[in-house]
């Protein structure tokens, strides 16, 4: 498969895991070292950009829920596809993560909460294996998660 081809149907796989549900695309996903949010971070996708420095990149969720729905994710992910796969190296890349989700709180006005989320492999929903935190907020969360 040519490398345009192999970018478009990867990008097709994509389009319509985002009309699935999310337990769907979540089962639908496979790990690779090459993912949706690297063509976002290249702009090779538009995203609504919230946030950018040399290390984090942050933009809103296509299918927010929450009317605050941030997506964080490393500009460099280092092999880290999802919390599971976490070594002692990736300490900074975490800490960077839940800090920026701090700013970016901050900067969103959530200032009465919000509410921080990293889904982990098929049964936690995770749907794009680079590791990422949601920031959603902007209502009253429930308890216990679905
Ligand atoms: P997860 O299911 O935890 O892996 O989170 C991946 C998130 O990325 C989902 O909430 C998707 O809605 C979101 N997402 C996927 N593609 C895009 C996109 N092109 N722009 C913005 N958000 C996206």
């Amino acid at each position: 498969m040519s490398s345009r081809l192999a970018v478009l149907s990867s990008h097709l796989i994509h389009v319509s895991a985002a009309m699935a549900s999310e337990k769907e695309a979540a089962l639908a996903a496979t790990p690779s070292d090459f993912t949706i949010f690297d063509k976002i971070i290249n702009k090779e996708i538009p995203s609504t950009v919230v946030y950018e420095d040399d290390k984090v990149f942050a933009f809103r969720d296509i299918q927010p829920q929450a009317p605050v729905h941030i997506v964080i994710i490393p500009i460099v992910k280092d092999g880290l596809s999802g919390l599971s796969k976490a070594e002692e190296r990736h300490i900074d890349i975490l800490g960077r993560l839940l800090y920026t989700a701090k700013l970016i709180a901050k900067q969103e006005g959530l200032d009465d909460g919000f509410r921080i989320v990293i889904n982990d492999g098929p049964k936690g929903c995770q749907s794009v294996y680079h590791i990422h935190v949601h920031l959603l907020g902007g209502r009253q969360m429930n308890w216990p998660p679905g």
